[in-house]
């Protein structure tokens, strides 16, 4: 070990990596950036130590990460592949979630095959499953948890896995726009980029795959949005209809919660993206004054103070009732603009 472990949970967490030879790393359904280059970098320190190792998803990668997740590679849930990653693994290391529900079908051969397990998190709202737990709502991204893990034990970030963690810091950050954009997060991509990783390359990568049906829907989408509260709160919807007549699937929102913090004014954005009938997923985003996680996690989902999300039954309709007046209830409690900013840190995905 090249550094004394910062927690005794990590150092736990190095412990147990030693203990184990087969790995089965996982991340939450439909992962992002930071779930997929997390997992990637993890997989290539681990090989390089001489572990087996495999990374399979509840969810497919989206098209942005593609070229990403090959370098794991990443393989998609189906029961057959699980019972056989399951039954050659004797460790699985959950990267970027905390919570048992949100590694989707996984769960299930999980609860069947005696298997240790341990996570690497950075969200705020976890049940913590794991026999090690290493859980730092501090660290922007899991990507940043990583890094750190992987300098403690003095590990090589060989150039795949520098662009790996810089995906999940970059796209963690909104690309060093967000709350959770602190000193820790930019001497990590001062440190990657010395490492090689080119900025410019790595973004056109993961911002420039987009459809034309997807740029067209965020069109539609915006030139529809509702401004609420007195112009604080942003409210946007998708319809299956349009889902279905772009061509996209619900990882293709990805972003458009984002754009309207661009508004002047606003301090928080709802999304009720409803991607299949009777199944609205919920985004919520804040400017930085209000916590936003609450009002997921009251609903059975979670993330961060300004950055959540959860998943619901029903229609739009009765998700937006579901939301709507929580949200519109911390804004009547904030101080006039100009007031004291609420301390909250982890802003990303
Ligand atoms: P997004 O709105 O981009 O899907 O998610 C924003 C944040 O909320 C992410 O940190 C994500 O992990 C978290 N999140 C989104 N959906 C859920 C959910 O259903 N359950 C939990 N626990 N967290 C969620
Ligand atoms: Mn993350």
């Amino acid at each position: 070990m090249s550094r004394a472990p910062a927690t005794p949970e990590r150092a736990a967490l190095h412990q147990f990596l030693a203990r184990h030879q087969r790995f089965l790393l996982t991340t939450h359904v439909n992962p992002d950036g930071d779930a997929i280059g997390s997992e990637v970098a993890f997989a290539r320190w681990l090989r390089a130590t001489g572990k087996t190792v495999r990374i399979l998803n509840d969810s497919p990668t989206p098209k942005a990460f593609a070229w990403l997740a090959e370098e794991g590679p990443v393989e998609l849930f189906t029961e057959p592949l699980a019972e056989t990653r399951f039954a050659e693994a004797d460790a699985l290391v959950v990267i970027d979630t905390g919570n048992k529900q949100r590694i989707g079908r996984l769960a299930e051969p999980l609860a069947r095959h005696a298997i240790a397990v341990a996570i690497v998190d950075h969200h705020v709202t976890h049940d913590g499953f794991g026999q090690v737990n290493v859980i730092e709502p501090q660290c922007a991204a899991a990507a940043v948890l990583v890094h750190e893990l992987m300098r403690e034990a003095g590990a090589e970030i060989d150039p795949v896995s520098a662009m790996a963690l810089y995906v999940g810091l970059a796209t963690d950050t909104g690309n060093f726009r967000y709350s959770n954009t602190d000193a820790r997060a930019l001497r990590m991509a001062a440190d990657l980029v010395e490492l090689g990783v080119d900025v410019s390359d790595v973004t056109s990568r993961v911002h420039q795959s987009a459809p034309p049906g997807r740029l067209r829907f965020f069109g539609e989408a915006l030139s529809a949005l509702e401004m609420r509260h007195g112009g604080q709160l942003v409210v946007l919807e998708a319809t299956p209809e349009q889902f279905q007549r772009h061509g996209l699937s619900g990882a293709d929102t990805e972003g458009l919660v984002d754009l309207p913090r661009a508004i002047e004014g606003v301090e928080a954005v709802a999304l009720f993206s409803e991607v299949e009938p009777g199944r609205v997923k919920v985004s919520l985003r804040s400017t930085g004054r209000v916590n936003i996680d609450g009002v997921c996690a009251r609903l059975g989902g979670g993330g961060h103070p300004h950055a959540a999300g959860v998943m619901l039954r029903g229609t739009r309709e009765q998700a937006r009732a579901r939301v709507l007046p929580d949200l519109e209830r911390l804004l009547a409690e904030l101080p006039a603009a100009g007031g004291q900013a609420a301390p909250a840190r982890g802003a990303g995905a």
